[in-house]
């Protein structure tokens, strides 16, 4: 099932109205949504004595939305300069914000480290020594490679760029340990979009599996064990949803065993971008054009700069027209926007209602990776984003790219390196 029933059952009739006010196109979320699935997500740990999601913030990276995820109590999983900021302009400090970064520069250090600080999630050994002041805490991100095949998205672990490979680990605590850190976890990701809860299980129970080894080669105690994020959610009409609850009772017997052999529970960390608010956002568009040549073609008020997953993975996004269902006639169209770029289509040879100019598209699971993949490829403007509220309002919370944006990084300071200068430059390397 996409876009869930109560979400339809509360934005569709409000639509019309919504798309004559704020105008279209636009990506709008579920708070009610966004909320339930919080809750779920803590009742299937609630048997574990400590649960924290830390939510993906490149999935979705709107300061009101990353409020509701703190008002959940969730932390944050941040990868960049700008995601630390956006969290630390929340409020989130230290602990509540995970960096988990690849190739990481001095930079990021000093951002992730300063101001508050935050867990650093290292992804190779040699990061040890860059870090400019070790905290007490460190995690390492772990890098299984032969010892487990991923999906299809996230590739095989042992062609994947991230995180510390098996025989290094436990040399990695050593090292951290020595250079004074005396509080650890650990962390993977190894799925994406997956639907077998199972897989989520094995992760648990590899990385419970390692904390025990580690702690007892080391003599440490881990406080968390992070499994990451790739919690799938169904795209398509048909598919069943992921089993939180059997994935959650599974994980949970797994701490309990850990518990019982080894006399204490790490806390369990996660960090779901899509499963959280994937399904709760929808892109709205309206029918502007349609052509037929050797295909029929619903040219929309969107691009893929809104919305770049089906042009750059083939992913399915169920698509409905607004007031017309199944009872309607039905034609074979392809979906798209208006870049100069054939993969700019929201759906291809796609079974749809028969459309008219001025029909509004809603496109759907636009919540997570959506608006925060988009880009400016041929000047193509972001879309606004808009709240459909708890109380049922609807709020504006991203305003539209405008123009002036796009021309915002052609205002700068003239700067030339002259001929004479180079000249300089290389009597100096010569030198
Ligand atoms: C992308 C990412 C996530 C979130 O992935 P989802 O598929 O949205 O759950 C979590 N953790 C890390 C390190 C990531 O890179």
């Amino acid at each position: 099932m996409p876009m869930s029933d109560s979400f339809k059952e509360r934005l569709f009739p409000l639509l019309p109205t919504v798309v004559n006010h704020f105008g279209t196109p636009f990506h709008i979320y579920d708070e009610v949504g966004i909320r339930e699935t919080g809750r779920l997500l803590h009742e299937a740990f609630a048997e574990i004595d400590r649960f924290r999601e830390y939510y993906a913030v490149k999935a979705l990276p709107n300061p009101k939305i990353l409020t509701i995820m703190r008002e959940m109590g969730f932390g944050f999983d941040c990868s960049s300069v700008a995601e630390l900021r956006l969290c630390r302009g929340i409020g989130a400090v230290g602990e509540e914000l995970m960096y988990t970064s690849n190739n990481t520069s001095a930079t990021e250090f000093i951002e992730a480290a300063g101001a508050g600080g935050s867990i650093l999630n290292l992804d190779d050994i040699s990061l040890l020594a860059k870090v400019p002041a070790l905290p007490e805490l460190i995690c390492f991100r772990y890098n299984p490679g032969g010892r487990r095949t991923g999906n299809a998205i996230i590739g095989n672990p042992l062609e994947a760029k991230y995180g510390v490979r098996h025989e290094q680990i436990i040399d990695a605590y050593r090292q951290a340990r020595e250079g004074g850190a005396s509080r650890f976890g650990i962390h993977t990701m190894l799925a994406s979009n997956e639907l077998d809860y199972r897989y989520m299980v094995q992760t648990a129970g590899m990385l419970l599996d390692l904390v025990r080894d580690i702690g007892d080669s080391l003599g440490i105690r881990f406080e968390f064990i992070n499994i990451g994020g790739g919690l799938g959610i169904p795209y398509q009409p048909g598919v069943n949803p992921l089993d939180l609850a059997n994935m959650g009772r599974e994980i949970t017997s797994l701490f309990k065993e850990f518990a019982a052999r080894q006399g204490y529970q790490p806390a369990l960390y996660m960090e779901s971008g899509r499963f959280m608010t994937g399904p709760h956002g929808v892109l709205v568009a309206t029918a502007i054009n349609r052509k037929e040549i050797y295909r029929t073609y619903v040219g929309v008020d969107a691009s893929m700069s809104a919305l770049m997953r089906p042009g750059m993975y083939g992913a399915y996004h169920h698509i409905e027209v607004l007031g017309k269902g199944r009872d309607e006639p039905q034609e074979m169209v392809d979906v798209v926007g208006s870049l100069c770029e054939n993969n700019d289509k929201f759906a291809i040879q796609r079974q749809l209602p028969r459309t008219v100019d001025g029909d509004i598209l809603i496109i759907q699971d636009t919540g997570a990776h959506g608006i925060a993949m988009g880009f400016n490829y041929n000047g193509s403007l972001r879309p606004k984003e808009l709240l459909l509220t708890s109380s049922g309002e609807v709020e504006l919370i991203r305003r539209a790219e405008r123009v002036s944006d796009y021309f915002a990084t052609l205002d700068f300071l003239p700067d030339r390196l002259t001929a004479s200068g180079m000249g300089q430059a290389e009597k100096h390397n010569a030198g």
